[in-house]
Parts: structure tokens; sequence; C-alpha cells
């Protein structure tokens, strides 16, 4: 198996990426500590796991919250004595055009989607140096690569998760953690699904992308497997888009 005992902490698991993510992660032989903002969510990707004859922990977890962060990590070495690898995957989308973005808008973009990042690596570091290494593989978009109208703060909170992504890859490279970061690109899950299954916008998603569907978050949770994995043991500082092409235009 891929990740066979490794210790992993996937935030956003509830749902979406973060949920396949778990799952998949689970059936290459981790032991999952899957964290959400919604208990009851992530709950049920534990019992999923546990059903299939793998292991998880549930944990409830704001990650705009550091100390939520320091509860997480505690209990993960508690339970399980060591961290090997870390999924930044937990995020929130604010479609609203760049003209009505607030201070307030811009503020919560940063909380969820950077804070949380910074957070999760400052606390983690420690513990994969001890273990001698580990992988963190931090979500970030397409938007964080292309100029994608109407995305401001989201596209801004992105970008920034690119740029900490390879400084803490240089940083930290050297105690043997690598940081990669993942560029989704338009994948249906439930945050996407309204807007990229809505017949409207369908057509003009799809001409988007070279391929000739849509992503799904299997598709997604494939990459971040292969980075958080030892397959990528000379791999640090990426930005690996998993966009079906989008990016190649
Ligand atoms: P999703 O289905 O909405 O899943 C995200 C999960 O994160 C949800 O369970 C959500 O809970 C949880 N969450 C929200 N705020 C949180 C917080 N403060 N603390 C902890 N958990 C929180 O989204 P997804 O599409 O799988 O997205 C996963 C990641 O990929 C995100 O970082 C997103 O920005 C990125 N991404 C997605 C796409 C796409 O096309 N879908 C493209 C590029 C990048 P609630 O549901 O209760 O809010």
């Amino acid at each position: 198996m891929r990740l066979e005992n490794k210790i992993a902490v996937i935030t956003g698991a509830g749902s979406g990426m973060g949920k396949e993510e778990a799952v998949r992660f689970a059936k290459e032989g981790a032991i999952v500590v899957a964290t959400d903002i919604d208990y009851e969510a992530v709950k049920s990707v534990e019992e999923q796991i546990k059903a299939n004859g793998g292991k998880a922990l549930a944990l409830k977890h704001d990650v705009s919250s550091k100390e939520d962060w320091e509860q997480v990590f505690t209990k993960t070495i508690d339970a399980f004595t060591n961290l090997d690898i870390l999924v930044n995957n937990a995020g929130i989308s604010l479609p609203k055009p760049f003209m009505e973005q607030t201070e307030q808008d811009w503020a919560k973009a940063y909380q969820i989607n950077v804070n949380s990042v910074m957070f999760g690596m400052q606390l983690a570091v420690p513990y994969m140096e001890k273990n001698n290494g580990g992988s963190i593989v931090n979500i970030s978009s397409i938007s964080a690569l292309i100029g994608m109208a109407g995305a401001g703060a989201y596209t801004a909170s992105k970008g920034a998760v690119r740029s900490i992504s390879k400084a803490a890859a240089v940083d930290f490279g050297k105690k043997n953690i690598r940081v990669n970061s993942v560029h989704p690109g338009y994948i249906v899950t439930p945050m996407s699904a309204a807007s990229m299954e809505d017949p409207k916008y369908k057509e003009y998603f799809l001409s988007q992308v070279a391929l000739p569907n849509l992503g799904n978050a299997e598709e997604v949770a494939n990459a971040v497997l292969f980075l958080a994995s030892d397959e990528a043991s000379h791999i640090t500082g990426i930005e690996l888009p998993v966009d079906g092409g989008v990016t190649a235009k």
C-alpha cells in the first residue's frame, strides 16, 4: 500500500475533495485524522473508513482558529504518536465581483484560506521534524496561476497559499519536510456543483477545459495522494495543476 501506517491529518474532510482524499488515503493504509468545521459530516467519513476496514479519527476543527489547530495536533499525537502528512484542503470560495468586495470579505478569505495553512504548517513542522520528515500538501487553485474574472479575495488568498508553500519548501527541505501545492481547476464538488452543473454555465466551464469533461474530487485526490506519498520523495516546492488543461491554453 502506498501510505502504509502513515499518520495523515486532512482538513475539510467532510465534503468534496477532502472527503475523497480521506477515503483514498485510508484505502492506501494511512491512519486518517479527518477534520472539518462540520463534525457530523466528518464523523460519517470516519464511519465509512472504519466500515471498509480502515483507521480514522474525526475531529471538529475550524481551520481559522490556532487554538483548534493546537488541539487537533495534540489529539493526533496522543492517539497515534506521530505525524507524517498534512493536507491543508479546507477552504471557502467567495464568488463576488471584485468591486463589491468588502474588507470583511477580504479578511474572511484570508482567515479561512491562508491563516489556516500558516497555522497548520507552523504547528505540524516540529512534529514532522521529530519524525525525521513529512509531507505537506496545500490546496490552492488555478486562480493562483491565471487571471480569473470575479475571483478577487479568493484569488489573492489562493495566490498566498501558492507562495507560502514554495517558501516553506525552501525553509524546511533540509529537515526532509516536503511542501507542495495542488491547483484544482473546474472540479464538480458540493462547493461548485450549483454553478458548474447549471446548464447556463456548464458550457462555459467546459469550453475552458482542454479535456472532454470537468474534473471530479477523485482526480484531485489521486494527485494529492502521489505528492503525499514517498513516491514523490524528490519533489518539493512544485505547483501541480489538476485542471484538465485549463492553464495549458
Ligand atoms: P467543499 O465541498 O465545500 O468542501 C470544503 C469543506 O471544508 C467543507 O466540508 C466545509 O464545511 C469545510 N470548511 C469550510 N470552512 C471551514 C473552516 N473554517 N474550517 C474547517 N473546515 C471548513 O469544497 P471543495 O470543492 O472540495 O474544495 C476543497 C478545496 O479545493 C478548497 O480549498 C477549495 O478552495 C479548493 N478548490 C476547489 C475548486 C473546485 O472547483 N471545487 C477549485 C479550485 C480549488 P461546510 O460545508 O460546512 O462549509
